[in-house]
This record gives structure tokens, sequence and C-alpha cells, in this order.
């Protein structure tokens, strides 16, 4: 049973850019924010100029409540570059308000990770000026929302 823990400094870092410093921004506050199309509504993850539903760029920036549900995960042995402590595991999480985050899983073990599992944010600062969001399962579980 490995219990899975947020990466160590040295791992390659995320490159804010203009249009995604906002998010990388709201990380540091300790804010999961995503954006939400201010003419029809939908909302957008990753960072974008223009909405990928209908094409507007009014983009509100917004603040997630964190909580969402795995959709979809991988468990990582051997990783692309050696800087990664293994194992760790890779999770496409569907939050609540509507976005979907790609990101990492912590705070139990891998035997835990199972699709559809409730998890909710938590933040790692990483060096560089970087801090980086994970998931963990959520303690109030499937009620609530
Ligand atoms: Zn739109």
């Amino acid at each position: 049973m490995t219990m899975l823990r947020p990466q160590h400094a040295g791992i390659p870092l995320p490159q804010p850019t203009p249009v995604s410093g906002p998010f990388w921004d709201g990380c540091a506050a300790g804010e999961l924010r995503y954006q939400r199309c201010r003419t029809c509504g939908h909302a957008e993850f990753d960072p974008v100029w223009v909405c990928r539903h209908c094409g507007s760029d009014d983009m509100a920036w917004q603040v997630s409540d964190g909580r969402g549900e795995v959709y979809s995960h991988t468990v990582v042995w051997r990783p692309q570059t050696p800087e990664f402590t293994v194992p760790y595991a890779v999770v496409i999480v569907n939050f609540d308000e509507g976005f979907t985050l790609l990101t990492n899983l912590i705070g139990c073990t891998v035997e835990d990770v199972v699709t559809g599992m409730r998890v909710r944010v938590v933040f790692h600062q990483i060096g560089g000026g970087i801090t980086l969001p994970y998931v963990e399962p959520d303690p109030e579980g499937n009620h609530g929302n």
C-alpha cells in the first residue's frame, strides 16, 4: 500500500501565460479558478481567450467550490522524466461547476483510486513561484452539493 503524495521540487514546472496566469494566481491564493462564458454560460478549462462552445470572447473567471468526481484515472509507475516520484495517480476530474481538470490524486493509496470517487482540491507550493492543484478524497463524500 503506497500512499500517494505531492511531487517534490525539481519536476518540470508549468509556465504561466497571459491566458493561464489568472488560474495560477488563483492556485497561489488557494482558489481553484475556471472560466465561464458570459454569453452562453459554458464552463471552461483549460484557460481560453474564446469560448469553445459558442466562440464568444466574453469569458469571466470564477472560483470553484473545489469539489468533483473522478471521471477517469491511471497510475504511473514509469515516469516520462526521472524527476517524478512514482507511483502517482493521474486523474480527470469533472468538477461540480461543469469544467474538467487533469490533475493528480493524493492522500490515499493506489488501491483506493476508483472512477466516480468524490474528491476535493488541495494546493501544494512546489517552489519557483508555482502552487500546484491536486485532489484528495472528499471526506464529505457524496452528500452536500
Ligand atoms: Zn459561450
